[in-house]
């Protein structure tokens, strides 16, 4: 999707405050009432309707007339809200190019103001593959309201204080900076995905590496349930990052074993048919004394020492409570089918089409993403400044 921030520029304080407004009604509301959102902007020279028209030509809004007349947020919408909010922060000064698209999520690269590069992750967890959202419709039904908003924002308050847990206890996760709403600002990796990586100097001390960290996370009372090739950094040192945490769940949970093995068993498949790596099929050929093995050599579920309770005791502090946790397992980690391998979903929009489910889904999350974004002024989307208001947000 493009994200373009140039429109940053010319929002006022108006667009923001009636912008805003719709972000509060949605609680309430899927779309929400035209009037309602102009008592609660309640501008001081009045003109909602002209803001309104205004954010609508950005669209930033959605305005829906089926049943009365309202609107309701964008992704975009929701994205200018919480770039609005870091950027009064302080956290970056200027997004530029995307650089990655995930099944729910879109990454941009954005800088401070010293010129240093971090990531900024937007989630998208409406966008999550057709099955997946019509086995969770009754779920959704009784938040029909802000689901999308709700479940994004809960991905990335769960994915900044796992991130932020990971990293105290040593786990080489990128360096969480901030998060607001959907969006989470992280230290940026300088590598590949390993799927990108058809060599490797030490596959063999990778692999161990890799494996090695399912186990210790374990240890720690955590299965990060989408470890794989799309999830693990690689840098020109042959360094380890572990990504993508809005999906983990606690090693108490009932199908804790099964995510433990499907983890493991994408790695020994991966590095089997990308590396050739042969995989001792006896426990007894083992010498390896660290982590106990089955007859193919992987690491037991059963035969970790597991410290429970890490989800609870680390991160109620940070905000992230169970009922967070529980709500989104409904989504991300619980029964959703992953095609785990894919990244990419074939024709989405068209199942959505068909199944005439939208409400949850946003025209902006099914834009498909622009190689090389040109803004309507022709410049391209690299390293564009955006002027901050100065409003506190
Ligand atoms: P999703 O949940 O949508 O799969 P990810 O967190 O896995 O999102 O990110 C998608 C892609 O974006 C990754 O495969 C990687 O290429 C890139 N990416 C994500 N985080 C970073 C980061 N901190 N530094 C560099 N690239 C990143
Ligand atoms: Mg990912």
């Amino acid at each position: 999707m493009k994200l373009d921030v140039n429109v940053l520029r010319y929002l006022s304080k108006d667009d923001f405050r009636v912008l805003t407004a719709v972000e509060m009604g949605m609680r309430n509301h899927e779309i929400v009432p035209t009037e309602l959102i102009d008592r609660i902007a309640s501008l001081k020279h009045g003109g909602t309707y002209k803001v309104l028209k205004n954010l609508l030509k950005h669209k930033l809004l959605h305005h829906d007339s089926s049943k009365y007349d309202g609107f309701r947020l964008t992704y975009l919408g929701y994205d200018f809200l919480a770039l609005k909010t870091l950027l009064n922060r302080g956290v970056f000064t200027a997004v530029g190019r995307q650089i990655g698209v995930g099944k729910e999520s879109d990454i941009f690269e954005v800088a401070k103001e010293d010129g240093t590069v971090l990531a900024m992750k937007l989630h998208r967890l409406g966008r999550v593959s057709f099955r997946a959202v019509k086995s969770k419709r009754d779920y959704l039904k009784h938040r029909s309201s802000y689901n999308w908003l709700y479940l994004s924002r809960l991905a990335a308050l769960k994915e900044f204080a796992f991130m932020k847990a990971l990293e105290e206890h040593g786990f080489p996760v990128p360096h969480a900076i901030d998060s607001n709403r959907h969006c989470v600002v992280m230290s940026l990796i300088q590598g590949y995905p390993l799927v990108q990586v058809k060599q490797l100097q030490n596959p063999d001390t990778i692999f161990e590496t890799i494996i090695g960290l399912v186990v210790r996370l374990a240890e720690h009372g955590l299965i990060h349930c989408d470890f794989n090739e799309f999830n693990i950094m690689i840098d020109d040192d042959e360094k380890v990052t572990m990504i993508d945490f809005p999906q983990m769940v606690s090693v108490s949970h009932y199908n804790a074993q099964m995510y433990f093995d499907r983890d493991v068993e994408c790695i020994f498949k991966f590095f089997k048919k990308r590396f050739s790596l042969s995989f001792q099929e006896n426990a007894d050929a083992s010498d390896d004394s660290e982590v106990d093995s089955d007859e193919v050599g992987r690491p037991k579920f059963t035969d970790i020492r597991k410290i429970t309770g890490f989800l609870d005791r680390e991160l109620a502090a940070s905000g992230f409570t169970r009922k967070d946790q529980n709500d989104i397992e409904q989504f991300t980690g619980g029964d959703l089918e992953k095609d785990l391998g894919s990244d990419v979903e074939e024709s989405q929009d068209e199942h959505i089409q068909k199944d005439g489910h939208i409400e949850v889904f946003d025209s902006l999350s099914l834009a498909k993403v622009d190689d090389n974004p040109v803004e309507p002024g022709g410049t391209s989307n690299k390293d564009i400044e955006i002027q901050d208001e100065g409003n506190s947000g």
